[in-house]
């Protein structure tokens, strides 16, 4: 898909000169199909029911018309009271809120108004004083934005905009019962934006909940994935995945790849295979502490880790410019998952390739991910050079020993099978050119500089860095 349009340029769509003069330094040139939608309709203060796919721009198709609509509320007194919260956005994850007000402060640096952002499994005092100074747009986790309501750390009585951004992704963690809570906490006269990158009818009904006589807005099919990203299926063995998961990584230039698992144990078993294998991998998962997760993630970012193992709600909301490569490991049984996981790649009109290996056991739910995205999926062949087969010999041996003799004997025939497979004389050019990440947007940094950290990190428990 085309992410940006030729026929409506930034200053048609209505924006101030600050907020202008921010998008031109950031170096946008044009506004995507979501932000040319969206942008106008919200500042005409309609609510909004939006259906965009990750990476197309949607943070900046509410955030822009939010400073708008708060510019003439906008105050450089020091007092907190000419600062109460007026746009509250809500996020799934932790990093997702994290991205949005990184990019919600870089288009209000022309502005006086403020943003901040609080999310949990931080110390909660810690995020106090920076509420009690007064800020004019809060972007939160919806947990931790109930813990400050009861610690009455901070008002919502006048807010005017609401977000709920991946919305989708709040209802399948389970909010919902929070959402409820937040919306009751809120003034009733407001505008609602909602995005969401799948439109399941549970969305629809929150939508019919929560929204007044939305607008739809849909950039692209829904539940379609992003025509930038080259999808491919690898068919292969349980016991090969690991194998061939090496020989793609080294064969690839990439210097950035995410790699999917379902579970936090196969995430943690497989950085640690990887590291083994002299790649620069980590892994991200729930259960890390944030700190670790945000040094993890920072390290892949600065190139210091070249493989980030996660699982989906670690995931969640990752903004990597340019991630050229995203690879299933496993294959989520939620189908949704699968269009979440490779929106990471292909971002705001970026080529990129989603490679996912499947086994057998698995084809059940590829055939459910071709149904949402109305269309299948190439399978591509591959043969395993040596060094891939030594480590297939070592995944099977692994297997071996953990599993009873007629598992095994039935992993071997499926390992003798998948090593049969020819690998195509003319492979993606993707591979073939050296990795050139374009300039990205300059993002501020979390500091971790405390971090002395190795190149091979291990984060998760028991793992140690070679
Ligand atoms: P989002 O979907 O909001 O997570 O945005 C995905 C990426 O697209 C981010 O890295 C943004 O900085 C970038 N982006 C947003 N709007 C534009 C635009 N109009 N032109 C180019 N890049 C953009």
């Amino acid at each position: 898909m085309d992410t940006t349009t030729d026929t409506v340029l930034f200053d048609a769509l209505g924006l101030a000169a600050p907020l202008l003069k921010a998008v031109q330094e950031t170096g946008y040139t044009t506004p995507t199909p979501i932000q040319a939608k969206a942008i106008p309709l919200a500042l005409q203060g309609m609510d909004l029911m939006a259906g965009a796919q990750t990476g197309t721009g949607k943070t900046a198709a509410f955030a822009l018309p939010i400073l708008q609509k708060l510019l003439p509320f906008a105050s450089s007194s020091t007092s907190p009271a000419k600062h109460p919260i007026r746009a509250l956005v809500l996020t799934p994850t932790r990093e997702l809120a994290i991205q949005v007000e990184e990019s919600i402060k870089i288009y209000a640096k022309h502005t006086p108004l403020k943003s901040l952002v609080v999310f949990g499994g931080v110390d909660i005092k810690t995020q106090t004083p920076h509420l009690k100074t007064g800020i004019e747009i809060l972007v939160a986790t919806p947990g931790r934005l109930l813990d400050h309501v009861e610690q009455k750390t901070l008002n919502l009585g006048q807010v005017q905009i609401l977000v709920l951004d991946e919305a989708d992704r709040m209802l399948d963690m389970g909010f919902m019962p929070d959402l409820k809570r937040i919306l009751a906490l809120l003034p009733k006269q407001r505008q609602n934006l909602m995005f969401s990158a799948t439109f399941s009818n549970e969305i629809k009904k929150l939508a019919d909940d929560f929204l007044t006589n939305p607008t739809l807005i849909e950039v692209a099919r829904s539940n379609a994935t992003n025509d930038n990203v080259t999808q491919k299926v690898y068919v292969v063995a349980q016991t090969n995945k690991q194998a061939l998961l090496t020989q793609l990584l080294s064969e690839s230039d990439s210097q950035q790849v995410i790699i999917f698992t379902k579970t936090k144990i196969t995430a943690s078993k497989l950085s640690r295979a990887l590291q083994k294998e002299g790649i620069a991998a980590d892994a991200i998962h729930g259960d890390k502490s944030q700190k670790e997760r945000i040094e993890a993630l920072d390290a892949f970012k600065a190139g210091k880790i070249t493989a980030l193992v996660a699982t989906d709600v670690a995931a969640r909301g990752l903004d990597i410019s340019d991630l050229p490569m995203v690879i299933n490991y496993e294959i989520p049984s939620a189908p949704e998952d699968y269009v979440h996981r490779i929106g990471r790649t292909g971002r705001a009109g970026a080529s990129g390739v989603a490679i996912s290996l499947v086994c057998e056991e698995e084809e059940k739910y590829l055939a459910e991910i071709e149904k949402l995205i109305k269309r299948s999926i190439t399978r591509e062949t591959i043969e395993f050079k040596n060094t891939a087969k030594k480590a297939a010999k070592s995944a099977y041996t692994e297997d071996h020993n953990s599993q009873n003799a007629n598992e095994s004997l039935s992993s071997n025939r499926q390992a003798t099978k998948s090593r049969q497979y020819v690998r195509k004389p003319s492979c993606d050019p993707w591979f073939d050119k050296p990795y050139e990440p374009s300039v990205a947007v300059a993002k501020p940094q979390y500091n971790t500089s405390s971090s002395n950290k190795a190149p091979v990190a291990a984060l998760l428990g028991g793992l140690r860095a070679k």
